[in-house]
């Protein structure tokens, strides 16, 4: 058969796979948002139902082939198509080194893992999870020597969240950003017994109906679209995209207007990344996302670089004002601080910008021990603990406040959490270079441009899609290679308008 067919033959399956994860997407999305829980246990059915046939269509013999023998012809292959054979390629010889005994006893780790996590969250009790976690870490150890047993387990395991990168990458990368996040803690602190404004202008009485209308215009104003999109409620935001459908979800406080605001700019950096890939190229590695750091850029960028700026206030504060009685006399710098204060805290996901990066690379550090068997499981809460103690300064009293906040390990997602300090890293720099595109990008948020901004990602972050792997998009959209240096920057501005007020 041609080469052209053989390819189109690829396109083909590779859309009736896609379609199979969005019914799957579209079971999973109800199930967090509007499922009765007494469906819990057909729904927990119809999704393994589901997953099976699609595992076994993206393995089936025919289909493996199909994409070798695309592989075996990479050179002549038109650039766009070879892009789509060789990210498909890619994960494929993942998948397929994995025997399926393993993939069985992986998954059920996980799902026992998440669901003994809760329990020993609850009840503050690291012990309960301990030996199903050295398990974990064990079994993760055996799927990466498995898919490749030269390299470095943590390299194997980071690949899957973020193809092309490297422990070493990260690590460099990393250091600078610690060693320049430190001195900016201990400014925090001696700030923290002068502060004059209180950071509080966003707490008051705030009726969840006017929230969500308010919500909804602030993820439109940015350029959702509700034509292919809806937002809705769920206790853990997250973003799902079902087919060319892309569905957010938020939260809301009654007392706390940041709550639900910043949890809703986050979950729409996602969603605008999905509603801006290449629609052509649907189902297809060149219209999927390039990797979870990029897909974090682009959250951390709505959420932190615009939605904290003076600039979104000044155009977003009338019609807060308009929707908000207990506003109406908030003066706009005191609404600034109270979007962008800062303090070293023990909750990742309630960190500010400025020290959420050390808790990442914190993690970082620690998981990196575990795979290499350097640090024991049974010694991670007192690691934990002198982790806190080095970098942030403040310590928990209690492993529900320390190692046990997260899910991720228990999950059994080792590698991950990198992506989120390298979505922030690359979105100052792709902020950067935006503003040198577009002009003072500050005075453009305030005219209510985002438009403006957002065509930018499009063009240079969307619509590239698998086309290159995050480090060279990220140094192909901005001219250089990925460091910490405008982050940085950014944050010391930050830090210097929280001293000034
Ligand atoms: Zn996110």
């Amino acid at each position: 058969m041609p080469l052209q067919n053989l390819y189109e033959k690829l396109i083909a399956t590779l859309h009736f796979h896609a379609d199979l994860a969005a019914a799957l997407h579209l079971l999973e999305w109800d199930q967090e948002t509007f499922l009765p829980a007494g469906a819990l246990e057909s729904r927990a059915r119809q999704i393994g139902a589901l997953a099976g046939l699609l595992h076994e269509q993206q393995t089936a013999p025919a289909f493996l082939d199909l994409v070798d023998r695309l592989a075996s012809d990479l050179p002549q292959l038109e650039p766009g198509a070879a892009v789509d054979v060789r990210e498909t390629k890619w994960r494929l010889d993942r998948e397929r080194r994995l025997d399926a005994a393993l993939v069985r006893e992986r998954s059920a780790l996980h799902a026992e893992g998440r669901g003994v996590w809760v329990i020993a969250r609850r009840d503050n009790d690291f012990a309960a999870l301990a030996p199903l976690l050295a398990r974990i870490v064990e079994t993760e150890r055996r799927v990466a020597a498995a898919i490749d047993p030269e390299r470095d387990a943590y390299d194997v395991l980071l690949e899957e969240y973020e193809p092309g990168a490297s422990a070493a990458m990260l690590h460099g990368l990393f250091t600078s950003l610690r060693d320049g996040l430190l001195p900016l803690v201990e400014r925090l602190r001696g700030r923290l017994a002068a502060r004059r404004l209180p950071a509080t202008a966003l707490c008051g009485a705030f009726a969840l109906d006017a929230q969500r209308t308010f919500n909804r215009l602030v993820a439109e104003r940015l350029g959702f679209d509700f034509q292919r999109g809806r937002l809705d409620e769920a206790v853990h935001p997250f973003t799902m995209t079902i087919g060319t459908d892309v569905r957010l979800t938020t939260r809301y406080d009654a007392h706390d207007l940041r709550y639900g605001l910043y949890a809703t700019l986050h979950e729409a950096g996602h969603g605008l990344y999905e509603q801006g890939l290449d629609a052509s190229a649907w189902g297809t590695p060149r219209g999927t996302a390039c990797s979870l750091g990029v897909h974090e850029s682009q959250s951390r960028l709505w959420e932190n670089q615009v939605g904290r700026s003076e600039g979104f206030w000044r155009h977003l504060l009338p019609a807060a004002r308009a929707t908000f009685p207990d506003l109406r006399d908030a003066s706009f710098e005191s609404i600034v601080v109270a979007v962008n204060d800062a303090r070293p805290s023990l909750i990742r996901t309630e960190a500010d910008e400025i020290t959420y990066n050390l808790h990442i690379i914190m993690r970082f550090e620690l998981e990196r021990a575990l795979l290499r068997g350097d640090l024991g499981v049974n010694d991670l809460p007192h690691a934990w603990r002198e982790c806190m103690q080095r970098t942030l300064g403040v310590v928990p009293d209690n492993d529900r406040d320390g190692v046990l906040q997260d899910v991720h390990w228990a999950g059994g997602a080792l590698g991950y959490f990198p992506t989120y300090a390298l979505g922030s890293l690359f979105a100052a720099q792709l902020m950067s270079a935006a503003e040198a595109a577009l002009g003072p990008l500050d005075s453009l948020l305030a005219a209510g441009d985002f438009p403006v901004l957002l065509g930018w990602l499009r063009d240079h972050v969307h619509r590239c899609g698998q086309t290159y792997r995050s480090f060279d998009l990220v140094t192909a959209a901005t001219g250089t290679p990925p460091s910490p240096d405008l982050l940085l920057r950014h944050l010391e501005h930050k830090i210097a308008f929280l001293e000034s007020v």
